[in-house]
């Protein structure tokens, strides 16, 4: 846990008490800060108040004692519509922060790997984090992934934190910052929270505020609105920036291909051997990693033997189960069409399971990919949308929920018999019509498809 205790005299508001929000008050607790505390869900103050939370109704709040409100990245504080307390705040002219504020102040001398982007952050960030440890450096992971930032470990001098950080975040620091900021990608997303594109990118550009000379900052630079976002960056004077391309190349950068990535010395990496990091879009994560883990001065061969051993994330292209030559991929965090693009750009023949809660557009722009499907199997509110836009394009069955889809995969693979085939779980659509989670969605899943008659299991354990 992250000692807090040089905020000892202040006074905070912490809202949200799930995964971080929880963690902040265990460490402020810990470190004798006082610290009133709220969240609109109830069995969520139960299980804070068990914690040791002091909670407090919002109308209650004294904001002439606090010091500003830590409030959780998911909770909007301004779009669509401020929450409440946030308001208060606000109107009482109170900062509002986040937990990777709080590890920053308490940090000081410890070095930031920050790492955003629309998609891709969270591979990026567990490979990163995977190569440093691999290498012996002192190194903790956390923020938008796995531990909270203030679960983590207090390093000190010379130590390295890699934050995978969302946008909501980035919008919430005061005082970090980031001595190596990536910044994978942008496509539209989370338009509700930030009014359009610009405020988007705007939020997510926050990474590169407060680098200092000596600082690095890692670009991809493929979509438009990040080449823009790389255009207004390169001449910042002392900042090492690093540009990220697909397949051509660029003074300074690392280009990159489906397992294939080449330094801006010409060093070239071959990774098309490594089944955790399939396709272009894993490539780039890679590239991202590398150029990241070179500034860090990690030696080439570490950052090789490192790419080599990544173990892969969970719900992200896992290859959970096979049945003879029939793979089963665990792809459930592909929530959008974008994400769901990368897993069918990675196979030739697939049987698709897709279906949830669609966003906008629905699985319309994955038509180049759509003469890889063998069949797709619909679940969810997505149902209709979907039967329609794969219409005539695409072989399709209604199949209502993960369950029954699989088995008809499962049954349809195996009568067809025509080769090498996956079974893809890549919905497209959030999952919140019928699961808690993409999480909880994948997790079945995996459990599903090990459980198939002749299934042997593959990857890492459930
Ligand atoms: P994030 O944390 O940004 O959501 P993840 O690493 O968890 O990203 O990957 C989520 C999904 O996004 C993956 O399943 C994959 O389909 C897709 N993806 C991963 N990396 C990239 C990338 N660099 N560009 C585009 N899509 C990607």
């Amino acid at each position: 846990m992250i000692d807090l205790g040089m905020l000892k005299g202040s006074s905070f508001v912490v809202l949200g008490l799930a995964r971080s929000g929880l963690a902040t008050v265990r460490a402020l607790k810990a470190a004798g800060v006082d610290c009133l505390a709220w969240d609109d869900n109830a069995a969520s103050r139960e299980a804070a108040g068990a914690a040791g939370a002091a909670l407090v109704e919002p109308a209650a709040i004294d904001w002439s004692r606090i010091s500003a409100l830590v409030i959780s990245p998911g909770i909007p504080n301004l779009l669509p519509k401020p929450h409440p307390i946030a308001a208060a705040a606000r109107a009482a002219g109170r900062k509002l922060i986040c937990d990777v504020e709080l590890l920053a102040r308490a940090q000081p001398r410890a070095r930031f790997i920050g790492i955003t982007g629309t998609n891709g952050k969270s591979t990026t960030t567990a490979l990163i984090g995977h190569v440093l440890k691999e290498a012996g450096r002192r190194c903790e992971v956390g923020g938008n992934i796995g531990r909270g930032a203030l679960d983590l470990e207090s390093l000190g001098d010379g130590g390295l934190y890699v934050l995978e950080l969302s946008s909501y975040q980035l919008e919430l620091l005061e005082t970090f910052r980031a001595h190596v900021a990536i910044w994978l990608n942008i496509t539209p997303d989370h338009i509700d929270r930030h009014g359009d594109l610009a405020g988007y990118v705007a939020a997510k550009a926050n990474i590169f505020a407060r680098q200092q000379p000596g600082d690095c900052a890692v670009i991809g630079i493929d979509d438009q609105p990040s080449h823009d976002v790389w255009e207004r960056l390169r001449d910042r004077g002392g900042i090492s920036v690093v540009p990220v391309v697909r397949e051509t190349s660029v003074a300074g950068g690392v280009s990159f291909r489906a397992g294939k990535l080449v330094d801006a010395d010409g060093y070239a990496v071959d990774f098309d051997d490594v089944a955790t990091l399939p396709g272009d879009h894993n490539a780039q994560n890679a590239a991202c990693a590398w150029a990241a883990c070179r500034w860090l001065d990690v030696p080439r061969e570490a950052i090789v033997a490192g790419l080599k051993t990544y173990p892969g994330l969970p719900h992200r292209q896992e290859r959970v189960a096979a049945v003879g030559d029939i793979v089963y991929v665990n792809d459930s965090k592909a929530t959008n069409a974008d994400a769901t693009a990368r897993a069918l750009s990675s196979y030739r023949d697939i049987y698709w399971i897709l279906g949830g809660q669609a966003k906008e557009g629905g699985v319309a722009p994955l038509a180049p990919w759509f003469d890889r499907i063998r069949h797709a199997f619909l679940i969810g509110e997505a149902t209709e949308l979907f039967a329609s836009q794969l219409e005539g394009k695409v072989a399709y069955s209604r199949c209502g929920d993960l369950r029954s889809a699989l088995d008809a995969a499962y049954a349809r693979a195996q009568r067809d018999g025509r080769g090498p085939a996956v079974v893809l779980l890549s919905p497209a659509c959030a999952s919140w019509d019928q699961w808690k989670s993409y999480e909880h969605r994948g997790d079945a899943f995996r459990v599903m498809a090990r459980a198939l008659p002749g299934a042997r299991a593959m990857g890492r354990a459930a």
